[in-house]
């Protein structure tokens, strides 16, 4: 996800979520026999790229996301395998995952688009301003991370400890990464929407594109592979702290969309953002969690509570606790991603 897409305002716009790409900062993963993961390894932060799975089968490769870091996973692609790229799969419509439709276009003009069909209406749309306000607003917010690295002092005035330095430091780089590859990059609109299940037979691989709901947004989809049991699940699911928008996620469905994923029972998940998870207790706490704020908001409203006094009635400390343990850089993003935007996401759910 990427802060530009959740229209916040433009001095927080930066430093909210999500991505950016950042010089080759990932690490190949092999997951099951063929199945590669491209996972990021920057330290947590306000900014981000995202990660990435090459599925290569008996004649072809089948890609899922398209991060801004394309140009380097392409390269690292043609050094496993000279297969060539069938389709790229799209798990939603935010930059770090569709920027690099392009430059997989021009590597492979043949290959194919996938993603859930409100990306051809979003992209051209809501997605192009979003885009034209984090361009404007990035540079900004990272000359203010710099000036924090320079005097040593954080964003609230504090001294700098060692990992919110590595944090800043990680954004800083990675803004700069964003403004070289996404101002003037064209769109690659998908020309296969998926808004139930996709099952593709690649040779004796299957690969099932599947809608398990909303939730970080409308056009969320997941990418099961049943014979593996590996899942990319998008930004239904990152870690540290997931990435809510106010206006962009639908905290009250999210929990069902998880509930999709559980369904499932992978052994393995690929994030959105975030290292591979090798059981299933993350989920089923960002399952507690999302359920946990839905019921409140809607008790809040059951008692005629408007929508700042439910921010008020709707206590996150213990989450925060649970998410942040004692990291200030993770509260930091649990403050800016969960309790700021998830109780006005989860409110209108019950607007009329
Ligand atoms: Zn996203």
């Amino acid at each position: 996800m990427r802060l530009a897409r959740f229209l916040l305002p433009a001095a927080v716009l930066v430093l909210c979520a999500a991505s950016f790409p950042a010089a080759a900062g990932f690490r190949l993963e092999t997951l099951a026999p063929g199945v590669h993961a491209a996972v990021r390894t920057d330290p947590p932060g306000l900014m981000v790229d995202a990660n990435c799975l090459f599925i290569v089968n008996d004649d072809d490769v089948v890609v899922v996301d398209a991060p801004e870091a394309s140009a380097e996973l392409i390269t690292a692609l043609k050094r496993l395998t000279a297969k060539p790229v069938s389709y790229v799969i799209n798990t939603h419509w935010h930059d770090d995952h569709v920027i690099g439709n392009a430059l997989w276009r021009r590597a492979w003009p043949q290959a194919r688009f996938i993603a859930h069909p409100s990306l051809r209406e979003y992209l051209p749309g809501p997605g192009a301003a979003n885009r034209a306000g984090m361009i404007a607003g990035a540079p900004q917010a990272a000359a203010r991370l710099q000036q924090s690295l320079d005097s040593g002092s954080n964003l609230a005035g504090q001294p700098l400890d060692e990992e919110q330095r590595a944090s800043y430091a990680s954004d800083v780089a990675l803004v700069a990464d964003y403004m070289k590859v996404v101002p003037g990059t064209p769109d690659v609109l998908p020309d296969l929407g998926v808004d139930g299940v996709l099952i593709l037979q690649q040779g004796t691989r299957r690969i099932e594109v599947r809608r398990v709901g909303r939730g970080h947004t409308e056009a969320d989809l997941v990418v099961w592979l049943p014979q593996e049991r590996v899942l990319a699940s998008g930004d239904l699911v990152v870690w540290p702290v997931p990435l809510v928008g106010a206006e962009q996620s639908h905290v009250a469905d999210w929990a069902g969309a998880l509930d999709g994923v559980l369904a499932l029972k992978p052994a393995l998940i690929l994030p959105g953002h975030g290292p591979v998870l090798h059981d299933l207790d993350y989920v089923r706490q960002l399952h507690e969690l999302f359920a946990d704020i839905t019921t409140r908001v809607r008790a809040a409203r059951e008692r005629g509570l408007d929508l700042e006094a439910t921010r008020q009635a709707v206590d996150l400390e213990n989450w925060r606790r649970r998410f942040a343990g004692d990291s200030p850089v993770r509260d930091a993003l649990f403050r800016r991603y969960v309790i700021d935007p998830a109780v006005a996401s989860a409110w209108k759910a019950g607007s009329p």
